[in-house]
């Protein structure tokens, strides 16, 4: 069944500029609790790119690369203008988003190394609770494919983390490195210069990994596990390695895109949506399957155009600034979300709790958990409970959110020039997000009243932290 909206209705809701308008064809959480236990429960798509900027989809801005699938789900979905990442970096972002806690309670973080590496001994701590082992208590099946880079050794792996299956590269795409010469390798590379694996459950299946297909083949995976599903509650955790660099694409897509190769790999990701919410259309599973689209950090700037734009926010991957973790969050649920355009606050974080919280799974109660229930902005109903956002980078709080207020402790740069460079601001540099959104006009000394009410929020924040042991120091071989 197609969705219920149309567009002149979808276009309406756009203009008003509100998430409370009620449409025909959407539900609130109310009724769908009501209908819980008669009715099934939802399925649950997670696609998540790697290094993809804020800016680098026609839906939020960029001017050549096309990207029609991710348009009309935003469309037809709810587009979120002001969504986060736990962290600036693969690592601790996907550490993050699976267990609804800020990477600093699990270990998942570090300031001796910024991610896991192919010689890392650590990876996500046992007592963690992944979205998928909680969805699991309710029966759901669940499928990990793509970019894992939360340990590769047989313990840390997706499927000892509630993850019924796996096919992907266990990190990240640049790693293994075997030949080419500096970056050279990056900007002009080959299959072979990257030995990463690629694995199906515990087992390497190639290697190096033929990443020219590596997008197609997992979209193609994504879809096989659909349609395997379909006749129970599901979990899909499509986790892209694409676009970081090095960048590869299948020939379909290769120099087709006005924005070069960087445009022709999202050009091929956008496909891959298309094709996901095509099958389940197809499917009958498109009112009953709630698919979320982001990216796990900002772009890879150093890489200049093989990294991508976080369009008009400041910096990008590997910093506090609002490139490196504000990233485009499309959702999608046809006849149960309410089209929006959102303006309030949401994390990766929060997709945890409002998946559990949608599934009836329990969310841990005997431990932290950052996560908050989205579904009011989602269904319209009220706005988002979240309304401060907690910025790491590593170990250290470096920034704090509050409203359209953003107050900067320490600062560094992006990955690339100056990154070393640890600059401590006392008074905080403060930015009103809403006025100033690329964080250009510092206005401290005019609101030290909003200082201390981010001074609070730390004070609170801070009573709560157990900070975990440092999964990402730990070295094979090494203490
Ligand atoms: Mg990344």
């Amino acid at each position: 069944m197609k969705p219920q909206i149309n567009r002149r209705q979808f276009i309406k809701v756009l203009s008003a500029g509100a998430v409370s308008l009620a449409l025909p064809g959407c539900v609130g959480p109310g009724k769908l609790n009501a209908g819980r236990g008669k009715e099934k429960k939802p399925n649950f798509i997670i696609i998540f790119c790697d290094d993809m900027g804020y800016g680098d989809l026609t839906c939020y801005g960029h001017p050549t690369i096309r990207t029609p699938n991710l348009d009309q789900m935003a469309g037809q979905g709810q587009k979120w203008m002001n969504f986060y990442v736990g962290a600036s970096v693969c690592t601790p972002s996907r550490a993050a988003l699976l267990t609804g806690r800020l990477p600093i309670r699990s270990g998942m973080c570090s300031d001796k190394r910024r991610v896991l590496f192919p010689d890392s001994a650590g990876g996500l701590p046992k007592n963690e609770v992944t979205i998928a082992e909680a969805l699991k208590t309710e029966g759901y099946a669940t499928a990990c494919v793509g970019k894992w880079h939360l340990g590769h050794l047989r313990q840390y792996l997706p499927i000892n983390n509630g993850f019924d299956s796996y096919f992907g590269i266990p990190y990240s795409n640049d790693m293994d490195k075997v030949g080419g010469q500096g970056r050279e390798a990056f900007l002009e590379p080959k299959i072979e210069y990257f030995n990463v694996p690629l694995m199906r459950d515990e087992e390497i299946i190639e290697r190096p990994a033929d990443q020219n297909t590596i997008t197609k083949r997992y979209t193609e995976e994504a879809i096989r596990f659909i349609r395997k599903s379909k006749n129970k509650p599901f979990f899909l955790y499509l986790a892209h390695n694409l676009p970081h660099v090095p960048l590869f694409v299948s020939k379909k897509f290769n120099d087709k895109s006005l924005r070069g190769l960087y445009g022709d790999v999202i050009e091929e990701i956008d496909w891959g949506v298309g094709q996901i919410l095509r099958t389940l259309r197809r499917e009958g599973l498109a009112e009953n399957t709630f698919v979320v689209f982001t990216s796990d950090n900002g772009p890879w700037l150093t890489f200049k155009e093989h990294g991508g734009s976080a369009g008009l926010l400041r910096e990008g991957k590997g910093c506090t600034f609002e490139g490196g973790m504000r990233e485009p969050c499309i959702m999608w649920w046809p006849g149960k979300i309410r089209p929006a355009v959102v303006n309030d606050i949401g994390s990766t974080m929060d997709l945890y709790t409002t998946i559990l919280t949608l599934a009836g799974a329990n969310v841990p109660t005997d431990r932290v958990v950052d996560g908050l229930d989205l579904s009011p902005a989602i269904f319209g109903t009220g706005p988002s409970p979240r309304k401060v956002m907690f910025y790491y980078r590593g170990a250290k709080l470096y920034a704090v959110r509050k409203g359209p207020y953003k107050a900067h402790f320490i600062t560094r740069l992006a990955y690339g020039k100056g990154a070393n460079k640890e600059m401590h601001h006392d008074p905080p540099l403060l930015y009103h997000l809403g006025h100033d959104p690329s964080e250009k006009y510092d206005i401290a000394k005019d609101h030290l009243e909003v200082i201390a009410e981010i001074r609070k929020e730390i004070t609170l924040h801070l009573a709560t932290l157990v900070p975990g042991e440092d999964q990402l120091a730990k070295r094979i071989g090494k203490k």
